[in-house]
């Protein structure tokens, strides 16, 4: 490969603050408001236009685990005030993309979160004693510099780990492959009465309660029926599990595709599979429509800006929740959340048929490990802290976890509690003059005790 070697540049820094987050998605996002609440003058960095990651530029509608105390209950009951929030179930539930994007702007500005929008962080400075020391950031501003007495990497890749030079895993262990990506699209036209038996969850069509189905019944019956219709259309999804979440009455989240072996951490790559899974989307939402009836008037709102990356990389830090930690329901002295979510690998390849999950049912893939029966556990700090460089943390799907484990603890909910718990630890670091993991267990613990008390600020 020809290369070009650039010139040395002087940098100008644009912000020193207590704590600098990277990645804006529900771990980053929550990293940053909790960490300036404790008092912790604090940036948050975002290469998208929008607070939310998944949740807002990738149209996700749908949160899992959370059943969480602390920034996701509180989430939860300002998106109950505002009626955006569907299927009030305890652990799971679906909400109104463009009000979250609202949201999350109002927590992180009330709470006085410098937020800078459009800016990646492209460079991580170390210093002799291995310390990160600055994280450098690329936008329309040009190169800025960024110093913090602490980081929190809530890229949801491990970005800034990677860049620090932190060792990280990266998909299966036997073959380097990652779950495939999806693109969520926003649906309007039928209402939900005329499609209810095509929907997986979400808004209920209201009924008396003995007629209406178990959220499993609903989930597998959506699926299976939409499956069926998509195919009657004279189209074969490359996601054999179709879903369709109702967000309102006359609202819908479609996730039907699947990109295989399209890497993370290549945008040529992201980009094709971007590409082609809109043309998808498009052309299942066509073919349902040539087939008239309740789809007569279907037609897609928006494509996520963001398709859906299931998997980064998982930046090694002073615990790896793996597998076992699932299957034995282990406990921790600095547990920042329990979870409980079942082992989620969706197909690595097209060949594997669409959708291999909740191992109870099928083999996960690659033959790992096959029947994961998941107990609640633990994810403890240590595996927010990274190994290889001091004053960095990690949020979200990038902690440190190994394949199966990161199928697990990756969904929204537990990323939230991760975020929490991440600035939290990046605020007391900063306030006591201590590297993260120096700060004392027992004080991460009370702060996190007291902010599961909030009331909601907005
Ligand atoms: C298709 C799909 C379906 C899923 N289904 C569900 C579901 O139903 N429910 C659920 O709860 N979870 C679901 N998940 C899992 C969940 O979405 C992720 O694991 C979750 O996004 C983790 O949150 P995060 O904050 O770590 O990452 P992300 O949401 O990916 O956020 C990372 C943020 O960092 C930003 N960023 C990245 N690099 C940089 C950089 N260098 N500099 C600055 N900013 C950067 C990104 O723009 C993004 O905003 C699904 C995931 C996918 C892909």
């Amino acid at each position: 490969m020809k290369i070009l070697r650039e010139q040395e540049r002087d940098t100008p820094i644009a912000g020193d603050s207590d704590v600098v987050v990277c990645g804006a998605g529900p771990a980053g996002f929550a990293a940053a408001l909790s960490s300036a609440r404790m008092g912790a003058r604090t940036t948050l960095l975002e290469v998208g236009g929008c607070l939310g990651g998944v949740w807002t530029a990738g149209a996700l509608s749908r949160i899992i685990e959370a059943d969480k105390p602390g920034v996701m209950a509180e989430l939860t009951e300002i998106l109950d005030a505002r009626g955006a929030r569907a299927d009030r179930g305890s652990t799971e539930f679906s909400y109104d993309v463009e009000m979250m994007k609202v949201v999350l702007e109002e927590l992180a500005c009330a709470a006085g979160v410098r937020v800078q929008l459009h800016t990646r962080a492209v460079t991580a400075q170390v210093d002799e004693s291995r310390r990160l020391s600055a994280v450098i950031s690329e936008s329309k501003s040009g190169r800025e510099g960024w110093t913090a007495h602490a980081f929190v990497d809530a890229t949801g890749d491990g970005d800034v780990g990677a860049l620090a030079g932190c060792r990280y895993d990266y998909g299966h262990p036997d073959t380097g492959d990652a779950q495939p990506m999806s693109l969520m699209a926003l649906l309007m036209g039928p209402r939900i009465e005329e499609i209810d038996r095509f929907i997986a969850g979400g808004k209920p069509v209201p009924r008396d309660s003995a007629a209406a189905p178990s959220p499993s019944q609903r989930y597998r019956g959506g699926t299976r029926a939409l499956l069926e219709e998509i195919e009657r259309a004279g189209v074969k999804p490359s996601y054999k599990g179709p879903t369709l979440w109702a967000i309102h009455d006359d609202l819908f989240a479609m996730m039907a595709n699947h990109e295989y072996g399209v890497s993370a951490l290549s945008a040529g790559e992201i980009t094709e599979a971007t590409m082609a899974a809109r043309a998808e989307l498009h052309s299942i939402v066509n073919g349902l429509r040539s087939l008239g009836g309740p789809w007569a008037r279907l037609r897609i709102v928006a494509t996520a800006d963001q398709i859906g990356v299931r998997e980064g990389r998982r930046i090694h830090g002073r615990y790896m929740v793996t597998a076992d930690d699932l299957i034995d329901g282990r406990r921790h002295e600095d547990a920042i959340c329990r979870a409980h979510w079942g082992v989620d690998v969706h197909a690595l390849s097209a060949a594997e048929g669409g959708y291999l999950s909740s191992a109870r049912e099928r083999e996960t893939s690659g033959g790992v490990r096959k029947e994961v029966e998941v107990q609640p556990y633990d994810i403890p700090l240590r595996a927010l802290i990274a190994r290889d460089v001091d004053a960095l943390l990690m949020a979200g799907r990038c902690i440190s976890g190994d394949f199966l484990a990161h199928s697990s603890y990756r969904v929204t909910g537990n990323a939230v509690a991760m975020g929490q718990a991440a600035g939290v630890t990046a605020a007391l670091s900063a306030m006591g003059s201590l590297l993260p993991h120096k700060v004392p267990w027992d004080d991460v613990d009370a702060a996190l005790r007291e902010i599961d008390l909030r009331q909601p600020t907005v």
